[in-house]
């Protein structure tokens, strides 16, 4: 009898029965094919959204939440990975897909990677059992750098579970749509204050009252400093004569000099318009106008589509 469970055993690892359970955003795809013989040793390697909600056929996550995508939005979703107490122990790797969000938006004519401003990050928290979280997917990371195999999947976790293991292993995707990550500098804090576009919206309303004060001081000279036109007729000819009523210590003298005061003022104006047009918040938004214009085309011909591969593997018990 121990002989022929080894046997059986062997013939199993030859087999190599693997789960592979692809999916779409919306769906898992069981490409898991066993034969009798596997059955002799358990196998329930499963994937799903909860302990309740465990699979090996197909199974449903959504890394969005069914939500149309937003600028500043972000959130979470978080699948589970079981070995199902299978009789073997099992490696598995996590592989994700973005390729269809890898779409350019046309943001620059010299590059070709302005993708919708999305960034993600990995984790795997659990008392008990947690997934290996590969570098740099641990932390956020945009849809510009992925290295990435020919199919578009990249190796985000990977792990082991023993022979008998009930465990639950939690693999979440954490996403943002964090426009500093495509064009600006990276700020990855999302605290209260530190968010990286109410920051820009305060940077922002300091220039929109720096450009007020500078239209204030504008319209406010020529009431400073009253320019008195005259014509004055001798003869048959014709004379200007432009004289000021100023306020008291006026520093100019003469026509030029307040007309080149007031057009030095007429320069901060225009100054003070470039930086709210150079403003990293008017960037932002016109990153996001072409980012959610491009998202709708895709959306027409393609689901937004996040795809995740999950892999399971039979370990050789250790006496083999
Ligand atoms: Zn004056």
């Amino acid at each position: 009898m121990k002989f022929s469970y080894i046997i059986r055993l062997l013939l199993i690892l030859a087999l190599g029965s693997a789960c592979i359970l692809s999916s779409t955003l919306a769906r898992y795809t069981d490409e898991y094919t066993a034969s009798d013989s596997a059955l002799v040793a358990k196998w329930n390697f499963r994937v799903g959204s909860s302990a309740d909600n465990l699979h090996n056929l197909g199974f449903t996550f959504d890394v969005f939440g069914g939500e149309a995508l937003q600028p500043q939005d972000y959130g979470d979703n978080t699948f589970f990975i079981s070995g199902g107490e299978s009789d073997v122990a099992i490696d598995y790797q996590v592989y994700m897909n973005v390729q269809v969000l890898q779409t350019d938006i046309g943001w620059s004519t010299s590059a070709d990677d302005d993708y919708p401003p999305l960034i993600f990050r990995i984790e795997s928290d659990s008392e008990t059992a947690e997934a290996t979280i590969e570098d740099p997917y641990d932390t956020w990371f945009d849809l510009q750098d992925i290295a990435a195999d020919e199919e578009g999947y990249f190796l985000i976790a990977s792990g082991h579970l023993e022979a008998n293991s009930e465990e639950l292993v939690p693999i979440t995707i954490y996403w943002w749509w964090n426009t500093s990550y495509y064009t600006g500098t990276p700020n990855p804090d999302q605290s209260d204050t530190g968010n990286y576009y109410a920051e820009a919206v305060a940077d922002y309303n300091i220039l929109v009252n720096r450009y007020d004060a500078c239209v204030h001081d504008a319209n406010a000279f020529f009431q400073d400093h009253q320019r008195i036109v005259t014509n004055v007729v001798e003869g048959e000819e014709t004379f200007t004569v432009v004289t000021y009523q100023c306020i008291e210590g006026c520093p100019y003298s003469g026509d030029e000099a307040h007309m080149n005061a007031y057009q030095d003022l007429r320069d901060d104006v225009d100054d003070a318009e470039d930086a709210i047009d150079n403003s990293w918040k008017v960037k932002y938004d016109q990153y996001d106008t072409k980012a959610l214009s491009a998202l709708r085309n895709l959306e027409s011909s393609s689901p937004q589509s996040i795809m995740i591969k999950v892999s399971g593997e039979q370990v050789a018990p250790a006496e083999l």
